[in-house]
């Protein structure tokens, strides 16, 4: 679908433009408006509405099997005495959701039961009730709720929860796994616009394209091993290696289910190593405490950002670190996950970056910092 199709088609931003009656793009600045705080819980419950949106990459995507240029994405609003929060689902492929799946759980919950949005705790844990799975649509709901919320008090989610934004640390931007020709060109391309780039290893030319990306630039590198590493040696060698050459981080350098050959290498490794694959929400953090010194955040793995703000705090009373990655995602969804950058050692937040159909404008990334916006709930403007 279309952006402007989107826009015709979306009930709730034309309604959001209507309240303000100065077009499409005003429909975000509900939040100039004060809320009565003595309507809460008196008047109409909140009103869930979404659409599927393709998300057009700005470059195709190559594995082995097939090649795409573009990835699903289902777009959620929340809508409440004139304000309207704004979500995002996102469903790479490999975690078993699909645009039909997120649908279909989303036609499914009732949000019309709850009168007062504050009741964050309540109403997600009534979300979350409703199956199993289905975290991304589950941080869809709880983005949405979270912008509203945000915007019902006034405030960026950044400052209510008491953080400076510019103690964020410079998001990476990752270069994939490739031929030497073509991580050249990407260094080249992004070089000069970050301050950390993030490296996609385990395959056997590791060190190739370590040595290709070091032709080009000096810059800080974290690398991401996907659980590619099988032998638990090599990996511990080459991490030394990485170390010599200006690697900062590792993230899962072994498959998930090898926890004893991962808390082998977490022991002896120069580098701080990150689980992704082995995490997934609050519950999973004491499987990996001592099998890995800090875990990847993820809002689509976590089910949005009241779990992932908890898993910060958690992860961090345990003396781990944190880091917080994205999906390719629309502004929608990393501006979310953004709220939580100031609390985190690394962020991974360029999903955005990777689209030219971008709904909004949100967290911006300049000479290579993270700016997170000032406005209220997640910070977005429509586009
Ligand atoms: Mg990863």
């Amino acid at each position: 679908m279309k952006r402007r199709e989107f826009i015709k088609t979306s009930g709730l931003l034309a309604a959001g433009a209507a309240a303000t009656g100065s077009g499409i793009l005003s429909g975000c600045s509900s939040s100039d408006r004060r809320f009565n705080f003595n309507k809460l819980g008196k008047g109409e419950g909140l009103k869930l509405t979404f659409q599927p949106y393709e998300l057009q990459l700005r470059h195709t995507f190559t594995v082995s099997s097939y090649s795409r240029k573009t990835t699903p994405g289902v777009q959620v609003q929340i809508g409440y005495e004139g304000f309207t929060g704004y979500g995002e689902a996102s469903m790479p492929p490999y975690l078993g959701q699909t645009v039909e799946s997120v649908c279909t759980f989303l036609s499914r919950v009732d949000m019309g039961q709850f009168k007062d949005p504050f009741r964050l705790e309540e109403i997600l844990a009534y979300v979350d009730s409703l199956s199993p799975g289905d975290n991304a649509a589950k941080a869809a709901i709880d983005i949405a709720l979270h912008d509203l919320v945000g915007k019902l008090m006034g405030q960026p989610w950044w400052r209510i929860w008491g953080l400076n934004p510019s103690t964020a640390p410079d998001t990476t931007f990752t270069i994939g796994i490739d031929t030497p020709d073509v991580v050249r060109k990407k260094t080249r391309e992004c070089a000069d616009s970050f301050n950390i780039l993030k490296v996609k290893v385990g395959l056997d030319n590791d060190k190739e394209m370590i040595s290709t990306i070091r032709e080009i630039t000096d810059l800080p590198l974290a690398v991401d091993a996907n659980q590619g590493w099988t032998d638990r040696e090599l990996a511990l060698d080459e991490i030394f290696w990485l170390k010599e050459n200006g690697v900062v981080m590792v993230e899962q350098p072994m498959a998930k289910e090898r926890v004893d050959d991962n808390a082998w290498i977490t022991e002896r490794s120069p580098l701080p190593i990150f689980a992704d694959e082995s995490i997934q929400r609050l519950a999973d953090i004491p499987s990996v405490k001592g099998v890995y010194h800090g875990i990847n955040i993820k809002l689509m793995k976590c089910t949005g950002m009241r779990e992932g703000w908890k898993m910060v705090n958690y992860a961090r009373a345990e003396g781990m670190k944190v880091m917080v990655g994205c999906m390719t995602e629309t502004s929608c969804a990393v501006s979310a996950a953004a709220q939580l950058s100031p609390a985190v050692d690394f962020c991974d937040l360029d999903g955005n970056l990777l689209i030219t159909n971008d709904l909004f404008r949100g967290m911006e990334v300049v000479d290579g910092h993270i700016v997170l916006p000032d406005r209220p709930g997640i910070g977005l403007e429509l586009l």
